[in-house]
This record gives C-alpha cells, structure tokens and sequence, in this order.
C-alpha cells in the first residue's frame, strides 16, 4: 500500500484521500459498490465518495488502495473485554451459560485496574485488525478498585471510537441471585458511579469518541429497581441503555420463575424498551417480544459464536429484521467467543442463520450489512456504519491479493464474508490511520500482549 503524506495547508483541515480501491462498498442508502473507487476526507469526516477519476487529484495524505476492498469500519455492539485473560478456561470450556458463569466470577473477583486496561487494549487490538472501528464494551465486574475509567484509558490509548458501558451487578447469592457475594455492589454506589461516568466522559456531539451506556448486568444479577433507576438515569441523561436478554432457556425459567413473566415482558414493565435500548442475545426471544421490539425500535446485539460456544441456540435473526427490529453484530465476551474477530463474526452470523433456516436466511451482503449499518443504528448513531458525505471517516481495507481471496475476485464483496480473511490492511478511525499494512500504528503490540499474557497466568495460577 503506498502512503505519501504532506504538511497539511495553514488554517484548513488536515485532508485525506483514498484511492484507487479495486472495490469500494459504501452501504449508503443505494448500497453503492464502486470499482476503482475512492474517498475524500477533511479532518474527521468523509467530504466526497466516487469513483477515483471523481475526487480531487491529491490531498495531505494520500494512500493508494490498489489491490484492496474498501468497507465502512465494522461496528461492534457487545463485548465483555477483561474476559481475554479468561479464554478457554477449562472448567469452562464445556458448559452452559448459568454453569460457564459459575465457575468463572471466583476467578474475576482476583480482577485488578490493571488488568482491565490491558486487557481492554488487546481486545481492542484484536478487534482493530480484524476490521472494527467502533466498539462497545460491557464492564460488569469491579473488583479491587476497577472502573470503568481503566477502559476508557485504553480506547483513548489505542484510538477506537468506544461506546463504555457502565455495567453492574446487585443481587448476590445470599438474595437469590446468580453471582458469589463478593462480586455485586450496592445499588446506590452503582448509581452514584455511572452518574460520575456520564458527567465526566459522555460525549452527545456527532462524531463523538466516547459514549457512555448505562448498563445493568443482566435480569438474574440486578434487582427490578436497579432496572428501573437505571433506565430512568439513562433517559435523563439521553444516553443508551444495554443489558443481556433471553439468552438461553435457563434465562427463560429464571425470568418466569422470579418474575412471572418473559423477558420480553419483564422489559416492557420496567421501561428497557425503546431506540435508546438495546439487548444482547435475545436467541429466546418469543413473538410477542420481537413484534415488542419491532414496534418500539428496541436493537439487539446478535453474538452468534457465542450463541454456538454455549449452546444457546439460534436467534432468529431474519424473522426479527423483517418485524423492524434494529440487528446488530456482536462478538461477546472473550472468555465465550473466544476470537473476537469482527469479520469472522459476521461470516458466522450468515452461517449460523442458514443452519437454523435454509439457504436464504442471510447473504453475505446482509452480514455485512448487519456488521456496520445495523450495528451504528443499534448504538443510536447516524455518523458511522456507512460510507457517504457527512459520515465520519472509519473505514478499512482487506488485501484482495492474498490467498484467500483467490478465485473470488468476481465478488469481492461477497467474497469478503464467504472466504472470511482474518485481518485488515488498513484501519482508519476519526481520519487517522490507526493499523497500516497489517501493523497497528498506535501502540507497541508486542510488550502489552506479553504482559497480558503474565495477568493471565496470575489469574489461572489463583483460579487453581
Ligand atoms: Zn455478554
């Protein structure tokens, strides 16, 4: 890939273009697939999109993509990031998701501020090149001083454009809940905390770097009240709302047990419906929740590795897209996943779909689409997911010269989720280049993978 960059002119924004992409796909409205295809970027934002005969003939920067496929920066809609010190745990490796939980929180009770923003920088790492630009992240667990505050570090850090959700747990075994003791916190300074949060960090502008999400654990952790105050902190703040919902059939009992009602239902009753709401998951979800959700906007992040890891099942996917309910990607937790690969992600999602129903339950096209569109939408974002004047400037690049492209070139855009290649090229967030020619550009890789190899191997050591 060849990049030439100039000092940029006195007083003007710092000017990018991108040119000469075999394959720009734009999923703009028309979902435009350009040939030779380019961009034109003006600071942090994309000023014109076309063919590259179309675009202004140079800029500050310029890099030529001959050879690459051009897409709008993958959106990610759930991850639990801490959980990559946690991958492939062995007592963990073959159960359920209530059993898969149990033998884990006695091993994330030893979590440290430390480990959180390591961990959180290489899962960011990960997700980078592989292709996303945007994140969310749902901190749960805050033992031994953590908070959210060591995440966030971490984006500014490596540069993704971070969507920090506040997560919490209230409701410890000794109340009936699923959760040791030692790990949930009173409501009140969970409260308090993600108020801080919101006031210190939250940013409502276009473009933005940092959201902040309010975002309670999951029915079977946190009581109804803290479901209820929550939404009601969210909604006087205008921030987003996120938490996990129908995951499996044992959420299901649970939530009809307890409650005596669906999750759906059990939503609806609290005020966690709504386009400022999305739920991960959602595989159980019954008809009267996905007409529910279709109705009133409310997103779901759809995380189908993890899905298949805890033998969850298959979310219905095409039945609720076709009821209006807004889908996006999600990779989950890594300690679920456990390769948290955003384009691989969306190649499962299409596979995943045809195995629960035929063929035709989704394109390639429609995972991709699924991945950025559906993802910004499920965030409460109408400045990223698509390639179009206006739009911020998250895009990346794949090599359609490597092997596995090869013999796909009549659709490279097809090819991108079928033949399902591992990294990026280039990865460009908020205008700035952040991974080129493979090799991310804002940190030293090698010593923060190191060292988060060494916490992990404290946490495995103390989990014995
Ligand atoms: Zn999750």
């Amino acid at each position: 890939m060849e990049h030439t960059r100039t000092q940029a002119a006195p007083g003007g924004a710092r000017t990018l273009l991108l040119k000469n992409a075999a394959m720009l796909l734009t999923m703009d409205a028309a979902r435009r697939e350009i040939r030779d295809g380019g961009l034109y970027i003006e600071g942090n934002r994309i000023v014109a999109v076309g063919p590259t005969s179309e675009l202004p003939a140079t800029a500050d920067e310029v890099i030529d993509a001959s050879g690459l496929i051009v897409t709008p920066g993958l959106v990610n809609t759930h991850h639990h990031m801490y959980q990559s010190l946690t991958r492939a745990v062995p007592a963990a490796q073959d159960a359920e998701l209530f059993g898969w939980l149990t033998s884990l929180y006695k091993v994330w009770a030893h979590l440290t501020p430390e480990m959180i923003e390591v961990s959180t920088l290489t899962a960011m790492a990960e997700l980078l090149l592989s292709g996303c630009t945007t994140s969310s992240d749902h901190l749960y667990i805050y033992p031994n001083g953590s908070r959210l505050d060591d995440s966030i570090r971490a984006a500014q850090r490596i540069g993704m454009r971070f969507h920090a959700s506040r997560g919490s747990m209230s409701v410890g075994q000794k109340d009936g809940g699923l959760p040791p003791d030692s790990v949930v916190e009173r409501e009140d300074a969970i409260l308090a905390d993600t108020q801080r949060l919101i006031e210190t960090y939250h940013d409502a502008g276009r473009y933005a770097m940092l959201r902040v999400v309010v975002a309670p654990c999951s029915p079977f952790s946190v009581s109804r009240d803290l479901m209820r105050e929550s939404a009601v902190l969210a909604r006087h703040y205008g921030v987003s709302m996120h938490t996990h919902l129908a995951e499996n059939v044992n959420d299901i009992a649970y939530s009809r047990e307890k409650f005596g009602m669906t999750p759906a239902q059990y939503a609806e009753d609290l005020g966690w419906v709504g386009r400022d709401v999305w739920h991960a998951h959602c595989v159980q979800l019954d008809d009267h929740g996905i007409g529910l959700f279709g109705r009133t906007g409310t997103g779901i992040a759809h995380c189908p590795c993890s899905n298949m890891r805890l033998a969850s099942g298959i979310a219905p996917v095409k039945k609720m897209r076709l009821a209006g309910v807004p889908v996006g990607l999600g990779v989950d937790g890594s300690a679920s996943n456990d390769g948290a690969q955003m384009i691989g992600e969306a190649r499962q999602a299409m596979l995943l779909a045809r195995v629960g129903f035929g063929p035709d339950a989704m394109t390639a096209r429609e995972a991709l689409e699924i991945a950025t569109r559906g993802g910004a939408r499920v965030l409460g974002r109408d400045d990223i997911g698509a390639l179009e004047p206006g739009m911020a400037a998250d895009f990346v690049a794949f090599d359609l010269r490597t092997p596995q492209f090869a013999g796909a070139l009549h659709d490279p855009v097809a090819a991108l989720v079928f033949c399902a290649p591992s990294q990026v090229a280039l990865n460009v967030i908020d205008g700035r280049v952040v991974v080129k020619d493979g090799v991310l550009q804002t940190l030293e890789l090698g010593p923060v993978i190191e060292r988060h190899n060494g916490l992990a191997a404290q946490l495995a050591n103390l989990a014995r």
